[in-house]
C-alpha cells in the first residue's frame, strides 16, 4: 500500500515540476511554419524517401502520431498524414500555445546560431519569452561567431587588394577572443555550444597545429572569394576555434555544449562519439563541458566521462521523440548507470515546430517517471531520492550549471 503511495508521489513530482530546456532552437515564424517538411519532427533522415516513406514506419512516429492525435482532440485512430493536415489548418499562435502550455517549461536557452539563408525564418530567442515564465536566454555557437569574423577579416584584405594570411590570421584571432569574451559578459548568453562533430569530428587536437595557419588560410581566401560564403569545416581552423572557446568559456564560468552523438548524415558517426573529447576536458578542466542529446548511441562513454570529470555534465534530450519509447528508457537507464544525479540535464531539442516542445517534454517526463519507479518498487530508490533526482535532472542542475539564478515555479 505505501508503495502505492509513494509512487503516487513521485508521478505528482516528476509530472508537474517546472523544467528547464536547456537545449533548444527557435520556433518558425508563422509566414513560414511549413517550409520544412513535418517528418524532420520525428527523424534525422534528409532524403525524401527517409523523411516521406520510412520514418512515418518508425516507432518513434507510431508513439507521436497517437500523443498528437491526443493533444489536437482528434480520433485515436488518426495517422500521420491526418496530423499533417490538421496542423496545416491550425492557426498558428493556438498551436504554438496549446503546445508550449503543457510542457511546464520555465526557462528555454536557446542555440540561435543556425547558419545561412534559414535563420531568416526563425522567431528570436526573446519571442520565446511569451511560453515561460523566466526570460529565454542565449546559447552562441562558436562556429557561426568565427565564421562571421573570418568573413569579415577576408573581406577587409580583398577589398585592400592585399592578401596576407599571417596578418588576416592575427587579426581574426584577436577578434575573436574579443567577441567570445563580450558575449562571455553578457547576461542574455547562458553558454556556448559547438557543432565541430558536424564539421570536422569530436578528435578536437589540443593545442591545435598552428603551423598549418598559412596553408589553410590561402585556400579558404579562394573558395570564399569565389563564393563570397564560408563554412568553417576544416579541421586545424575548428579545432581552434574550440580551443579558443573552451579557454575564454572557462574565463566567463560560461559551459561549453557539445553536440555528440545522434545527428544527420552530415556526421561522421565514427567521430561523434564523446570519448574523443577526453583530451579537450582534461585540458580545460575549468571549463565546463555538456554533451549534448545524450551522446545517442554513445551514452555510456558519455556517463562514463560524466562520472570521472568534474567539468563533464551530460543532456539527455533529442532521444525524444527520435528514439523509441523502450530505447528512451534504455538510453536513460544508461545514463544513470555510471553519471551522477546532480550532472544529468534535460532539454528538448525542440526546433522549428512547437510540437517538438510537446513531446520533447510529456515524452521525457513519462520516461523519467517510468525508469525511477522501476528503482522505488524494486526498493533501489528510497522516495525522498527519486523525487531529488526528477527535480535534479528537469530543473535544479540547469539553474546551478548555467548560473540562471531561478526560483521553480511550482504550480
Ligand atoms: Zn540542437
Amino acid at each position: 500500500m505505501e508503495i502505492n503511495n509513494d509512487v503516487w508521489e513521485l508521478s505528482r513530482v516528476v509530472f508537474n515540476y517546472p523544467s528547464i530546456d536547456n537545449h533548444a532552437h527557435a520556433l518558425l515564424r508563422s509566414e513560414f511554419r511549413d517550409a520544412f517538411q513535418f517528418e524532420g519532427l520525428i527523424t534525422e533522415s534528409q532524403s525524401t524517401r527517409g523523411l516521406t516513406e520510412d520514418a512515418p514506419t518508425t516507432l518513434a512516429c507510431y508513439r507521436a502520431t497517437a500523443q498528437l492525435a491526443k493533444l489536437y482532440g482528434l480520433s485515436p485512430n488518426s495517422d500521420w498524414e491526418s496530423i499533417k493536415s490538421f496542423r496545416r489548418a491550425a492557426q498558428y499562435e493556438n498551436l504554438c500555445r496549446s503546445c508550449l502550455e503543457p510542457t511546464r517549461i520555465q526557462c528555454i536557452l536557446i542555440d540561435d546560431g543556425l547558419g545561412g539563408g534559414d535563420r531568416d525564418k526563425l522567431n528570436d530567442y526573446s519571442w520565446h519569452d511569451q511560453f515561460t515564465g523566466a526570460p529565454t536566454k542565449r546559447i552562441v555557437r562558436i562556429e557561426t561567431i568565427a565564421e562571421e569574423l573570418l568573413m569579415k577579416a577576408m573581406d577587409e584584405q580583398i577589398m585592400a587588394n592585399n592578401v596576407v594570411p599571417g596578418e588576416l590570421w592575427t587579426s581574426f584571432e584577436a577578434r575573436f577572443t574579443g567577441a567570445l569574451s563580450a558575449l562571455g559578459q553578457d547576461p542574455a548568453v547562458a553558454g556556448f555550444k559547438s557543432i565541430v562533430c558536424y564539421r570536422t569530428g569530436l578528435a578536437v587536437a589540443v593545442p591545435p597545429d598552428k603551423s598549418q595557419v598559412e596553408r589553410v588560410i590561402m585556400t579558404m581566401i579562394l573558395v570564399y572569394a569565389a563564393r563570397r560564403t564560408l563554412r568553417l569545416a576544416d579541421k586545424f581552423v575548428n579545432d581552434y576555434a574550440v580551443n579558443v572557446a573552451m579557454r575564454v568559456a572557462g574565463e566567463c564560468d560560461k559551459p561549453v555544449q557539445f553536440h555528440t552523438g545522434l545527428g544527420d548524415s552530415d556526421i561522421t558517426l565514427a567521430l561523434a562519439s564523446p570519448a574523443l573529447l577526453q583530451p579537450l576536458v582534461k585540458a580545460y578542466p575549468g571549463t565546463k563541458v555538456v554533451l549534448l542529446h545524450a551522446a545517442y548511441p554513445f551514452t555510456r562513454e558519455a556517463g562514463y566521462l560524466t562520472s570521472v570529470y568534474d567539468n563533464v555534465f551530460l543532456d539527455f534530450g533529442e532521444i525524444f521523440p527520435f528514439v523509441s519509447a523502450d530505447g528512451q528508457r534504455d538510453t536513460l537507464k544508461q545514463v544513470l548507470e555510471l553519471a551522477p544525479t546532480n550532472k544529468i540535464l534535460w532539454s528538448t531539442d525542440g526546433h522549428f515546430w512547437p510540437e517538438s516542445y510537446y513531446l520533447g517534454s510529456v515524452q521525457a517526463r513519462q520516461c523519467l517517471f517510468e525508469v525511477l519507479e522501476g528503482s522505488l518498487r524494486r526498493f533501489e530508490l528510497t522516495l525522498p531520492q527519486a523525487v531529488g533526482i526528477a527535480r535534479r535532472a528537469l530543473f535544479e542542475n540547469a539553474n546551478r550549471i548555467y548560473n540562471l539564478g531561478l526560483e521553480p515555479r511550482v504550480a
